[in-house]
């Protein structure tokens, strides 16, 4: 039976318990595994994260081989890649459930913030929306702060750019949630919509 939103959140939420507990599941691939695993895959979740070399969804929510469709591209925003993804993700895997991922120290989200210019294909606006946003709304601190907002609106995007995911989630099939991961602890939160 097809999990459930709150099931595969659950799932993911444990992972990352295990993570932060240093009892991740060891994990070797014999032979026999990989042949399986390349008969098929059943990924329960979705996830946009950043490209950040230490932001690894697999690891850090401790899951195997199969079991996450992901997107990574600097400050997780939703690029057309990740557009692509999340339309195969809900299309043909059905996910229950699609996490946007920011974290704490995000090299991108400061370049914006700081200012710095840089070409970042057409991207860095969706990063400058979020700091705008973030002034607008006096936030602070607004570097953090800006990380939180852009990952908020990661969700906003791909629901208003992504027609399958968004018909998916008014039919209740599918879930958006953003989160954050905080590098230094391991510890993943889900963040409110403001
Ligand atoms: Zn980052």
């Amino acid at each position: 039976m097809q999990m459930t939103s709150d099931q595969a959140l659950a799932r993911l939420l444990e992972g990352n318990q295990r993570f932060v507990a240093a009892q991740n599941h060891h994990r070797t691939y014999e032979p026999g595994d990989l042949v399986e695993i390349a008969h098929i895959q059943e990924p329960f979740a979705a996830v946009v994260a950043c490209a950040d070399s230490r932001v690894v969804p697999e690891v850090l929510f401790d899951q195997e081989l199969g079991s996450l469709f992901v997107s990574r591209v600097p400050a997780n925003v939703a690029s057309d890649g990740t557009k692509w993804m999340i339309d195969i993700a809900v299309g043909e895997f059905k996910v229950p459930l699609v996490v946007v991922l920011g974290h704490t120290g995000c090299l991108a989200v400061r370049q914006i913030v700081e200012g710095l210019s840089g070409p970042g294909g057409g991207l860095r606006h969706r990063v400058q929306t979020a700091f705008q946003d973030v002034r607008l709304a006096r936030l602070e601190p607004v570097y953090e702060a800006t990380i939180e907002q852009n990952s908020l609106n990661t969700v906003k995007d791909l629901l208003s750019e992504c027609p399958p995911l968004h018909q998916a989630v008014r039919e209740g099939r599918t879930r958006v949630v953003a989160a954050l991961y905080d590098m230094p602890s391991g510890e993943v939160r889900i963040l409110e919509p403001r």
